[in-house]
């Protein structure tokens, strides 16, 4: 996703950057290479010309032409229209105090709809509420079971009904939640392969039934901009608060996320980027916005590693890697957990600079494996003492674990390394958090 557009973009900053002084003629320049690269990400166009026209405004202001740096001054107008395209801040999913909260989800056959109503739960699940799932397509023959798969690989519990009427199921659904005390009801309605009368007006006789607090649209992500039409149309019969995009993992170029909140005013709430439960994430504009240019996105990627640390790296691995102390003990169980996230390629991704490592096939998963058999020929004392590692030690690690002295060397010059980042990042992360809390 965004693959295309990102190099683009980040080739004319490079442009610019090699030119130190710009002038109107070089902003001018640039801003035509970024109205073709998002046009080729199959973005609006109208959107396109108002983010051109704005951004080359705020460009052309004296203080960006004779600042210091004026290429860095022009990432950050991008940057900034960028986030601001993508939807500011109202991205988040806000459950209203009544009890159960409905929440339901519209959109075509095969946007994402049922996987995203059982991540939607997952996620919900994970933050202490008790979610209901509630299958309401009756006409997608496997679609119940589908979630109630989902359902009882996640532990959340599912309303299927015995009826082919998606409204009373609906309805029972929400009095099954109130009697069981579930506390969020999420309602997976039937979508067709079409924008068609009967699923518009099926959806909105569920949304007279129950009332939903929120009512979200699903939208896979590689429609492209024609997601803004498919948007439109429900936005006429059944006004939603706010959009899932789905296959994030895809290669879409990206024009269905640029173009949606500007052209529909609805927000992207959620991502949703692959196979897993907990593929699905919050939408924050301004990560993605970095993302895209190549800055990374390195505050989703600390909060997904707290998310696992939470649950399972050891309390003094945690506790040593917040003071940046670590050993080669906590060297291993990090590795771990960076398996469990999903492999080194997912970590990588998510680090500035890190979708073209990614590409230049830089990144090598089995190195993982290799280092495990190194550190495990280590002594306990080795592995709590770091430093003793010596030329002897390492010879007879090397031969102990089969491997090389350079490969052991290697194992080590990485270990330092992600102490040293785990020093830069924590004061940062911290920082971060401390920051958005204060808002
Ligand atoms: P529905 O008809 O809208 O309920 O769509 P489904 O939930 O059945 O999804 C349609 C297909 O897309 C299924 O094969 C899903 O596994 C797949 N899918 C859904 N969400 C994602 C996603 O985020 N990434 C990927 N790669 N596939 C997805």
């Amino acid at each position: 996703m965004f693959d295309n557009l990102s190099d683009r973009l980040q080739g004319i900053f490079s442009g610019l950057r090699s030119k130190g002084r710009l002038t109107e003629d070089d902003i001018n320049a640039a801003m035509r290479e970024i109205r073709m690269a998002l046009l080729e990400a199959d973005v609006n166009f109208k959107v396109v010309k108002e983010f051109v026209a704005s951004t080359k405004a705020r460009c052309l202001e004296a203080e960006i032409l004779d600042s210091l740096t004026p290429a860095q001054n022009v990432v950050k107008v991008v940057l900034d229209e960028l986030t601001a395209l993508l939807g500011q801040s109202d991205s988040k999913l806000v459950l209203t105090s009544r009890i159960p909260n409905v929440i339901m989800l519209v959109g075509l056959q095969g946007s994402g709809k049922t996987t995203a109503s059982a991540k939607l739960a997952y996620l919900l699940k994970s933050k202490g509420h008790s979610p209901l799932l509630v299958a309401c397509d009756v006409y997608r023959p496997a679609a119940a079971d589908q979630l109630q798969t989902l359902g009882d690989e996640m532990g959340v519990k599912v309303y299927r009904g015995d009826g082919q009427d998606p409204v009373r199921i609906a309805e029972e659904g929400v009095r099954f939640a109130i009697d069981n005390l579930r506390d969020v009801v999420i309602v997976d309605t039937a979508g067709r392969l079409h924008v068609d009368d009967a699923m518009m007006d099926e959806a909105a006789a569920i949304k007279a039934a129950v009332k939903p607090d929120q009512i979200l649209m699903v939208v896979d992500a590689m429609t492209g901009q024609d997601v803004v039409n498919v948007a439109q149309a429900f936005a006429e019969k059944v006004e939603f608060d706010g959009v899932i995009m789905s296959k994030m993992d895809g290669d879409a170029r990206g024009g269905g996320a640029l173009s949606l909140k500007q052209v529909t005013g609805k927000p992207i709430k959620f991502i949703s980027a692959g196979e897993k439960p907990d593929s699905l994430e919050e939408f924050h504009p301004d990560r993605m916005a970095k993302r895209i240019l190549g800055m990374g996105d390195v505050v989703s990627l600390i909060e997904h590693a707290s998310k696992v640390q939470a649950e399972e790296i050891e309390a003094e691995t945690t506790a040593r890697m917040a003071k940046a102390q670590i050993n080669l003990n906590d060297f291993l169980e990090i590795k771990k957990q960076v398996k469990k996230m999903g492999g080194i390629s997912k970590l990588v991704s998510a680090l500035p600079g890190g979708d073209k490592a990614m590409a230049s096939g830089q990144v090598d998963e089995g190195a993982l494996d290799r280092m495990e058999t190194v550190i495990f020929s280590m002594t306990k004392y080795e592995r709590e003492h770091p430093e003793v590692l010596n030329g002897s030690r390492r010879a007879r690690i090397a031969a102990g674990s089969g491997t090389t002295v350079q490969e052991v060397n290697q194992v080590m010059k990485q270990f330092h390394e992600t102490r040293k980042m785990l020093k830069k990042a924590m004061p940062a992360a911290e920082a971060m958090q401390n920051g958005r809390g204060k808002k």
